[in-house]
């Protein structure tokens, strides 16, 4: 069959959930028995958002082929289980860089490069890429930005010409909001009726609706909306808010966006989607048997996009365990060893974020060592784990001044170093150890207790790494290595077997956790710490 092209475009304002709204789709479809992925076309000029500060973009996701990418990725892995790659997050950077080197090369034959045809030929090329090459049934693109911006006027351009070009084998879906007004107590549809204007000004009749709302619409608004907005019925959705992301795939089933969409692009119906396994989560997730508190200690707390996939996991193994995980944000530059017992004190268990550079290592430390001296379970991510070695270095093997090569260049112990393969970068885009690599898990350690097995693959985003002319110290000491590349022979995992759970890696586990394969590193830390919170109450 001839693959389908779903677009999903916003408008009224941003953060209205595109990404949710697709990725539940795509669930959807999926549950029925497509071929489906997700893509995400992000209209700012950055190759990708791998050199962006997360207070810009929140996180930056990782997928297996060590492309930097935006955090909706992330969403479409945990709702569909496939992983996604470089090809399914596409910038306007990259567009025009493709452009501007085939122009160097002289490809164009000596014609004016413009946006229309160049750009845009581009942006469809990248488009159809995922639906030639991996022959997918259904290819969902998300267009990044609101309608009316700048940015995204090639994108939509683009949309309006691969409808034209390939008719009934696309559709597109536009989000848009319908504001309630507490004074007349009514819900607004002029938004809507304004935003599918300004597509339609540029050439694109969006064939769905679906209506973000904090409350239910009636008939009568609907009937008006597709009225409006030259819609049929059927096609104006519901999106009301909900308490979790993971209940939007049911509610859109409810609303029969699924068959609204097959209908339209004349596929067969297939069997209804099961979603039993996807049900149960919900289940477990909305009746917890018990509740723990787990602090993310980070330097970007103010902001919780920045740690979306480590949130995500907490929630998938919070619901594995029956368990609600309440994650407490602690910003890393206000724990000290004065006031760790206060910031702490209704904690149960520690995690220590990733990041980049010196600001709040300090704090990190701190909290480490509080996590390491009072037996609370401690799980330390990528600079978390290196961290948890410095901290080990300087309080336990005494070693002064110890630190990472990134924090201090002239440390007398380089307990973090950058690794070989760094040392002559110098560019920042997309230079660092990136994407999935093998680690050998060693027996008898928490992390094979988590995995129940020894060989693992794990996504990466670093440049340092634990300098292994420290490992016999440190393992004397009681720090051990539990996990190393077999290749390179770098430490991949931490963990002291003394202490009731403490692990730290160097890889970042969030970026493979989904609703129905929670990760087993996430799973194990809240086994463990709701373990120790049984002991602790039971004395
Ligand atoms: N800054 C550290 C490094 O580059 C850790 C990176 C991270 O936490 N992702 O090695």
């Amino acid at each position: 069959m001839a693959t389908k092209y779903i677009f999903v475009t916003g408008g009224v304002t941003s953060s209205l959930g595109k990404g949710i709204i697709s990725a539940s789709l795509a669930k959807l479809l999926q549950a029925r028995g497509y071929s489906v992925t997700i893509q995400k076309f992000d209209p700012y000029i950055n190759i990708d958002p791998g050199t962006l500060n997360p207070y810009e973009h929140g996180e930056c996701y990782v997928t297996e082929d060590g492309a930097e990418t935006d955090l909706d990725l992330g969403h479409y892995e945990r709702f569909l289980n496939t992983p996604t790659s470089q090809a399914n997050n596409v910038t306007t950077g990259r567009i025009y860089q493709t452009v501007i080197d085939k122009e160097r090369k002289g490809d164009f034959l000596g014609k004016t490069v413009q946006i229309i045809p160049h750009i845009t030929d581009e942006i469809k090329r990248r488009i159809k890429l995922l639906g030639t090459k991996h022959k997918y049934d259904i290819v969902i693109t998300e267009i990044g930005g609101t309608v009316g911006d700048i940015e995204s006027l090639p994108y939509i351009e683009a949309v309006r010409q691969l409808k034209w070009e390939i008719g009934k084998n696309c559709l597109v879906i536009h989000l848009t909001l319908v504001p309630y007004l507490s004074a007349p107590g009514e819900l607004k549809t002029k938004p809507t009726q304004h935003s599918v204007k300004l597509l339609l000004e540029n050439g694109v009749q969006p064939d769905i609706l679906v209506l973000r709302t904090e409350h239910p619409l009636n008939k009568e608004l609907r009937k008006k909306v597709a009225l409006f907005c030259n819609v049929d019925f059927e096609s104006v959705i519901e999106s009301i808010d909900v308490s979790t992301i993971y209940e939007v795939p049911v509610l859109m089933h409810k609303e029969k966006l699924d068959v609204t969409v097959l209908k339209k692009l004349g596929l067969a119906m297939k069997d209804e989607p099961p979603l039993i396994p996807w049900n149960d989560f919900l289940k477990k997730l909305k009746n917890p048997k018990t509740h723990v508190n787990i602090a993310l200690v980070g330097k970007y707390v103010e902001l919780s996009d920045a740690y979306k996939s480590i949130s995500e996991s907490f929630i998938h193994a919070g619901a594995e365990n029956e368990c609600k995980v309440h994650l407490k944000f602690i910003h890393s530059e206000e724990v000290t060893i004065a006031n760790s017992e206060e910031k702490f004190k209704d904690i149960q268990g520690i995690l220590v974020a990733p990041g980049f550079g010196h600001r709040g290592i300090d704090g990190k430390i701190n909290a480490i060592k509080y996590a390491r001296e009072n037996n609370i379970p401690f799980l330390g991510i990528c600079l978390g784990m290196q961290c948890a070695v410095i901290e080990f270095g300087l309080n336990v093997l005494g070693l002064k001044d110890a630190n990472s090569r990134e924090m201090n260049r002239t440390t007398p112990h380089p307990v973090i170093d950058l690794m070989e393969e760094q040392k002559t970068i110098i560019e920042k885009g997309g230079t660092m150890r990136l994407g999935s690599y093998p680690c050998k898990v060693k027996k008898g350690t928490n992390a094979f207790g988590a995995y129940k097995k020894t060989q693992i693959n794990e996504r990466h985003r670093h440049r340092y790494e634990f300098n292994n002319s420290y490992l016999e110290q440190y393992e004397k000491a009681g720090m051990i290595s539990a996990g190393i590349n077999p290749e390179s022979e770098l430490v991949e995992i931490i963990e002291i077997p003394s202490h009731p759970w403490f692990v730290g890696v160097q890889f970042h586990p969030e970026y493979k956790s989904s609703v129905l394969y929670p990760h087993p590193i996430f799973v194990a830390f809240i086994k463990a710490v709701m373990e120790e919170n049984m002991k602790k109450l039971e004395v």
